[in-house]
């Protein structure tokens, strides 16, 4: 059967492993639809390898260009720009399957979307789970959506529940996730020499190649605390039953611990083309060119406690999960304006920990019962991050180049 899909997020990292994927099998998969922010070179040449029906960016500008680069490749692929096209992408008739990989709040409209029609969800854009939360599950249970994880950490869980667990997990007799988190670039770098790490340090991941954001939030620790709340959303377990362990080469992706004592692991090389093959293909597998898991010359994994004096994203993750409904939309905002101002050499790294604290300490406890609500909700805390950090408002963005 070929599987037909639609991309959010195309030109970035997550988007580059999984066109990687669908090139090793044409015969299976066919990308329908592809969206993306600006980077519309890089899209084009996605559209000229793979002929979509339709490609979207939401910056108008450069969506014309695209559309006079196509129309001088003589390439006959409809072209949208704004927001409203990325939620064509999401809902595209001619897709059954969307990637959700845009980075950040912004891919939360449009993952939203996807999940009202009902579509058969690849979710690697975790801050939609994040600050989507409730909402963002009704409206897939709702509208018939399918979400597999392809985030390393939650796909290993759901690799290793059983087939069953969506629709009875009691019976199911899980105990405890554990999620596997590396450590990142700053697991042995002493308290007094964080301040002044640098982004190209903060960037440079031991054991994965990833974008920017999530490179840093890697470094501070947030990104496993996104990934705690992102594990409660998608698995329904409760933060107390959600653990996190450090284990630095990043070969046990995460697992699950049953009430007989069972512990159930997936283990791999780390490469995000296994995971997006394995969702893809779902309930085939499929052979792609990955180097295979050799433990002999591996010869040892690790596993160490986080240390959240130096990592308080962690926890400040932990504790936003256990407070109010806004809280995690409140700390993915302010983090990621601290990240991008970080990124931007605006502030150093031990702000960002700094900003999310003094916004979530500022931000009273409110509900979020819609996606108006939600946005609301991120636009007042954005403008918090920026207050405290002294910067123009608006000024820090995850835009880049992509
Ligand atoms: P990236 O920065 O490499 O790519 C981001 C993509 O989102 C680009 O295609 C960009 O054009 C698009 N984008 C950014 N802002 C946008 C906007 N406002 N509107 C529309 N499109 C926009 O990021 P990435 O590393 O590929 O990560 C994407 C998501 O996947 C993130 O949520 C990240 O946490 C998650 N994830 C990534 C990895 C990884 O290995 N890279 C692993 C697990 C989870
Ligand atoms: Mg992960």
């Amino acid at each position: 059967m070929m599987r037909t899909l639609a991309l959010l997020g195309a030109t970035g990292s997550i988007g580059d492993s999984t066109l990687d994927v669908v090139a090793q099998h044409p015969e299976r998969f066919r990308v329908a639809a592809v969206a993306a922010h600006r980077n519309w070179r890089k899209l084009l040449d996605v559209c000229r390898r793979f002929r979509p029906e339709f490609a979207a960016l939401l910056d108008v500008a450069s969506a014309r260009e695209l559309e006079r680069a196509l129309r001088q490749d003589g390439l006959a692929i409809r072209v949208g720009a704004g927001a409203s096209a990325l939620c064509e992408v999401a809902t595209w008739s001619g897709a059954d399957t969307v990637l959700a990989a845009i980075v950040g709040a912004a891919g939360l409209a449009p993952t939203l979307e996807a999940a009202r029609a009902g579509k058969r969800m690849l979710i690697a854009n975790k801050e939609a789970l994040v600050i989507g939360g409730a909402l963002f599950m009704d409206a897939a249970r709702a509208g018939g959506a399918t979400l597999i994880p392809i985030d390393s950490e939650h796909n290993a869980i759901f690799q290793c529940l059983p087939p069953a667990y969506a629709r009875d997990p009691g019976s199911a007799g899980v105990r405890r996730l554990l999620l596997t988190a590396s450590g990142g670039p700053f697991r042995l770098r002493a308290a007094a020499d964080m301040a002044s790490v640098t982004p190209a340090e903060a960037c440079a991941h031991p054991n994965w190649a990833m974008g920017r954001k999530i490179s840093v939030d890697s470094a501070t620790l947030m990104n496993k605390g996104l990934e705690v709340i992102e594990a409660n959303r998608l698995f329904g377990v409760a933060p107390d039953a959600i653990d996190v362990v450090v284990h630095p080469q990043s070969v046990v992706h995460s697992l699950v611990e049953y009430v007989d004592g069972s512990v159930l692991a997936q283990l791999g090389h780390p490469d995000m083309r296994t995971p997006i093959a394995q969702a893809l293909a779902l309930p085939d597998r499929i052979v792609i060119n990955v180097p295979a898991l050799d433990l002999i010359a591996r010869g040892q994994l690790t596993f160490e406690a986080p240390d959240h004096a130096r990592f308080p994203c962690l926890r400040l993750a932990y504790d936003a999960l256990r407070g109010a409904p806004n809280a995690p939309v409140v700390l993915n905002a302010a983090n990621e304006v601290a990240v991008a101002a970080f990124l931007d050499e605006a502030i150093g790294f031990c702000d960002i920990a700094g900003a999310v604290t003094a916004v979530l300490d500022a931000t009273p406890p409110a509900d979020v019962p819609s996606l108006d609500d939600a946005l609301a909700c991120d636009a007042a805390a954005r403008r918090a991050a920026c207050a405290y950090l002294k910067l123009p408002e608006g000024g820090a963005t995850l835009s880049a180049a992509a």
